[in-house]
């Protein structure tokens, strides 16, 4: 059974390019019949805080990756940690190192200034033969992973292909601090056996533990997992997208009116393709899904394309649906859910869900039906509603009054002030919409009048 997770840190911020890392996982899982799996690594206690991780859950909530167990929390797992570490001391995988930072500082200098790659020399690993230095008192060690020091580390990477690493090139990782408490790259090995995670597909910023994890993995009689490190996201700049260059918080896209299922519309299409489709639902999603297709290069963002996907899937979306959301919106902004729910508000979105891209738009033309005020520009006012349009509007006022409530009588009404004045539809229509929206720019005249109701659109032909 494929298990897949997804690990954040907790550490404030969780934007677009840190959820498509949750995406494809929870896709995987999915899509396989898989589990999936959250894990909170907040091992770095300084930077981790309660708030990000309730901000991580409600933006999975939100988009709908509900994992199928966890959160794990790493920082309640230390005893299993050290569980392990005791084991690898025993089996002789792991060495007390008590070189100290000046020392450790020296080594790197000499190095450097050789034009070789700062590494760990291994004064403290253990070898046949070997005599070690003198224990200096009172420090405490830190241990060190024995990791092989010939051959190659090589894996297939689902999205790199094949990388292979000379174990020369890895030192011997420090897995547990002087406090006895175990750094990154261990805990990540653990976790990941005990959860029994089949394929860790994650930021290519972590290609490089990768090989370490590798070997600890080996060490410990375990097979690693499968890899797909994903290339960065790009932020519209071209750079590495994060909270320092402007990136948003996942939420803020929720507030700002984005549908979930646009938004994983919009982050699947962000390092993965099926042929040249890009507007397709959740459900299509998890259908097509594979790792064969994830995208080699690096995906920038683009916001006016999320927009424009957003706009898609609130075109595709059924009026009642559409309504809810709208009248989620208008509630919180104060309307009463009771006004709202008279059968309008299906109708509205309609009529305007073709010209919005998000349903915060849609529930700003929405609001103008309940009472909402508008805000005609100067320059339309003069344009549209003139000296010589009054008549018009006046006898528009007229027909409206009496008669059917419906389109056709409407449309009948507004034709035979068009006749009796001599006027040209837009010359008419015009000015009812900058007085009844605010804009010219409105659907077809009749179906916003006949929403708008008799009473009211009497009042504001009359009170203009
Ligand atoms: N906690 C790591 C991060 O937030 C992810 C580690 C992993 O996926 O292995 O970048």
């Amino acid at each position: 059974k494929i298990r897949t997770r997804f690990a954040p840190s907790p550490t404030g911020f969780i934007h677009l390019g840190n959820i498509r890392s949750a995406l494809y996982p929870w896709a995987f899982a999915r899509s396989t019949g898989g589990a999936f799996i959250l894990r909170i690594e907040d091992t770095d206690l300084e930077r981790s805080t309660q708030a990000a991780v309730d901000v991580i859950l409600e933006s999975m909530q939100w988009l709908g990756l509900t994992p199928d167990e966890g959160p794990y929390y790493q920082m309640q797992r230390m005893d299993r940690y050290k569980e392990v570490l005791a084991l690898m001391q025993a089996q002789g995988l792991v060495y007390p190192c008590y070189m100290s930072v000046a020392e450790l500082d020296a080594l790197r200098e000499r190095q450097m200034a050789a034009r070789q790659k700062p590494r760990y020399d291994g004064t403290w690993r253990p070898e046949p033969g070997k005599v070690l230095p003198a224990v200096p008192a009172g420090v405490q060690p830190v241990l060190r992973f024995k990791n092989p020091m010939a051959g190659v580390v090589a894996w297939d990477d689902k999205v790199k292909g094949r990388i292979e690493i000379h174990n020369e090139e890895l030192d011997d990782l420090v897995i547990a601090r002087p406090d006895g408490t175990p750094t990154y790259n261990f805990c990540v090995v653990v976790d990941d056996i005990d959860m029994a995670i089949t394929h860790v597909i994650r930021g290519d910023d972590h290609v490089n533990n990768t090989p370490r994890q590798i070997n600890i993995f080996r060490a410990l009689g375990k097979e690693p997992p499968v890899y797909a490190h994903l290339p960065t996201v790009l932020n519209e700049q071209g750079e590495k997208m994060s909270k320092r260059n402007g990136a948003k918080p996942v939420t803020q896209y929720r507030d700002e009116g984005y549908l979930p299922d646009a938004m994983i519309n919009y982050l699947a299409r962000l390092g993965w393709s099926h042929g040249d489709d890009e507007i397709f639902s959740r459900t299509q999603f998890l259908q097509w899904f594979d790792l064969d297709h994830l995208g080699k290069s690096a995906a920038q963002f683009d916001e006016a394309k999320l927009r424009w996907v957003n706009a898609q899937h609130i075109k595709a979306m059924g009026d009642d649906e559409l309504a809810v959301l709208a009248s989620a919106i208008l509630v919180r902004r104060g309307f009463s859910a009771d006004v709202l729910a008279d059968g309008r508000l299906p109708r509205i979105c309609a009529l305007f869900k073709d010209r919005c891209e998000t349903t915060v738009a849609l529930a700003d033309w929405a609001a103008i039906f309940y009472g909402a005020a508008i805000a005609p520009t100067q320059e339309d006012r003069e344009k549209h509603i003139t000296a010589a349009i009054a008549p018009a509007l006046d006898a528009l006022a007229a027909q409206l009054a009496v008669g059917t409530w419906d389109k056709p009588s409407i449309a009948a009404a507004i034709k035979t002030v068009l006749a009796e004045h001599g006027l040209k539809m837009p010359q008419l229509a015009m000015p009812v919409r900058v007085l009844a929206m605010g804009t010219p720019h409105t659907p077809s005249v009749d179906a916003v009048i006949e929403l708008i109701g008799r009473e009211k659109i009497l009042e504001i032909l009359r009170s203009r």
